[in-house]
C-alpha cells in the first residue's frame, strides 16, 4: 500500500511538472491568408487550371515558374517557406490526403463570418454578411488587450476594409490599419512616408481591398516601432484574384504572401526581444470549391469544399508535425483559444469557443 501511494504520488508530482513546463511564447503573430485554397498549400499549382485558357493568359511563364512533376515538388516551388521551415520545424493542419482535416463550424463560408470564427472563436449564424456592420462578438485581439499586462500591445494590419468593423476598433481599443488607410502615427519612418506616398498613386485595383505589399510593409514598420505582444496581419490579395478568375495572378499572390511570412520570420528570429519567444499562426477565412471546375473562383455556402480550410503554426513551443500527428479533425473555431494560451491566458468569453489546440503545444 505504501509502495503504491508512493508511486501515486510520483505520478502526480510528474503530472504536475509537465502541466507547469514553461512555455517560451511571449509574443504572437496571427496571420490570414484570404480564400487560400489548401488544395495548392498541399498539392501546389493544381493541373486542371494552370494551363486553363479562361484562368490563365500565359501559361508557359505560369508553369515554368510552379509546374513540378510532383505534388511534394509544385507545393514547396509555390510555398517555400511553408514546406522548407513551417513543415519541418512546425505543423502544417489540413492536408485531407493524409486525414489532417479542419473545416469552418460557420454555415456561411465566406469572409466576415470566417473571421469573427477565427478571431472570436465562435461560428456565429447571425455573422451572415460582408457588410461593415461591427461585430457584436468580443475577438481575442480585444480579450488579450483588456488583461492589464498587454494593454496596448495589441495591433491589426489587413487589406480589407471592412477589418475596423470586425475588430470593432472603438471598442476593442486596438488600432487596426487596413483597406486604403494610411500611417497615421505622429513620428513616421521613411518608409511610411513612401507608403503613404505611393497608395494613393497606384490604380487601386479593388476598391475595399489594397495590394498586400502595403499591409505588409504598414505592418512591419509598425513592429519595428512599437513591438506589438500580439499582432494580427491579414493579407487579402488571394481572394480577389481568384474572384477575378486569375488563377496566374492568385499564384504568384500566393508566392508573395509566403515570401512575406519568411520575411517577417527571418525578422523576429534576428531581433533579440522576438527570437525563440514568437509564436506564428497562419490559417484562412474560407476554403474554395473545386467540383465544378469553375468553383475555385468562387465560395459559400452553395460551393462544395468552401468550408474546407487549412492551419500552420511554428514557434518555440510548437512540436513538430513528425514528433506530434496533425492527423484528425480540427476547427477554425480553435484559433482563438489557442492565441490566447500561447500567451499564457485562459481565452473567456461570453459565448462558447472552440478547444486550444493541444497539439501545438509541446
Ligand atoms: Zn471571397
Amino acid at each position: 500500500m505504501k509502495k503504491l501511494l508512493l508511486t501515486v504520488s510520483l505520478l502526480l508530482f510528474c503530472g504536475l511538472l509537465q502541466a507547469q513546463q514553461p512555455q517560451h511564447t511571449e509574443y504572437v503573430f496571427l496571420i490570414t491568408w484570404d480564400g487560400m485554397r489548401w488544395q495548392e498549400v498541399f498539392t501546389g499549382a493544381d493541373p486542371q487550371l494552370i494551363a486553363h485558357p479562361d484562368y490563365v493568359s500565359d501559361t508557359a511563364q505560369l508553369k515554368e515558374l510552379f509546374w513540378r512533376n510532383t505534388p511534394e515538388e509544385r507545393r514547396k516551388t509555390l510555398l517555400p517557406f511553408f514546406w522548407e521551415v513551417i513543415a519541418r520545424k512546425g505543423q502544417l493542419y489540413g492536408n485531407r490526403q493524409e486525414g489532417s482535416l479542419v473545416n469552418v463550424t460557420n454555415v456561411h463560408w465566406f469572409s466576415y463570418p470566417g473571421y469573427n470564427e477565427i478571431l472570436s472563436g465562435y461560428g456565429d449564424e447571425r455573422i451572415d454578411s460582408n457588410e461593415k456592420k461591427l461585430n457584436p462578438n468580443q475577438t481575442v485581439l480585444e480579450f488579450v488587450n483588456n488583461q492589464p499586462a498587454f494593454k496596448g500591445k495589441v495591433a491589426a494590419f489587413g487589406s480589407w476594409d471592412v477589418f475596423p468593423y470586425i475588430i470593432h476598433e472603438e471598442r476593442s481599443g486596438i488600432p487596426v490599419n487596413a483597406g486604403y488607410d494610411t500611417a497615421t502615427d505622429t513620428r513616421l519612418t521613411d518608409m511610411e512616408k513612401a507608403l503613404n506616398t505611393l497608395q494613393p498613386l497606384l490604380p487601386g485595383h479593388w476598391s475595399s481591398v489594397r495590394m498586400d505589399a502595403f499591409t505588409h510593409y504598414y505592418a512591419w514598420e509598425y513592429l519595428k516601432k512599437k513591438t506589438p505582444s500580439l499582432i494580427y496581419i491579414a493579407y487579402g490579395e488571394t481572394d480577389d484574384f481568384a474572384h477575378d478568375g486569375s488563377y496566374e495572378q492568385y499564384m504568384k499572390s500566393a508566392y508573395r504572401t509566403d515570401q512575406f511570412i519568411q520575411e517577417l520570420w527571418n525578422w523576429v528570429q534576428s531581433q533579440k526581444k522576438y527570437k525563440d519567444k514568437t509564436t506564428f499562426i497562419i490559417t484562412t477565412d474560407h476554403g474554395r470549391g473545386t467540383e465544378p471546375l469553375d468553383t475555385w473562383r468562387s465560395h459559400g455556402d452553395e460551393v462544395k469544399g468552401a468550408d474546407e480550410i487549412w492551419m500552420a503554426v511554428i514557434g518555440p513551443d510548437t512540436p513538430t508535425m513528425q514528433a506530434v500527428s496533425t492527423q484528425g479533425q480540427y476547427y477554425q473555431n480553435q484559433v482563438a483559444a489557442t492565441i490566447a494560451a500561447f500567451l499564457g491566458l485562459e481565452y473567456r468569453p461570453e459565448h462558447e469557443t472552440g478547444a486550444v489546440l493541444k497539439q501545438a503545444f509541446k
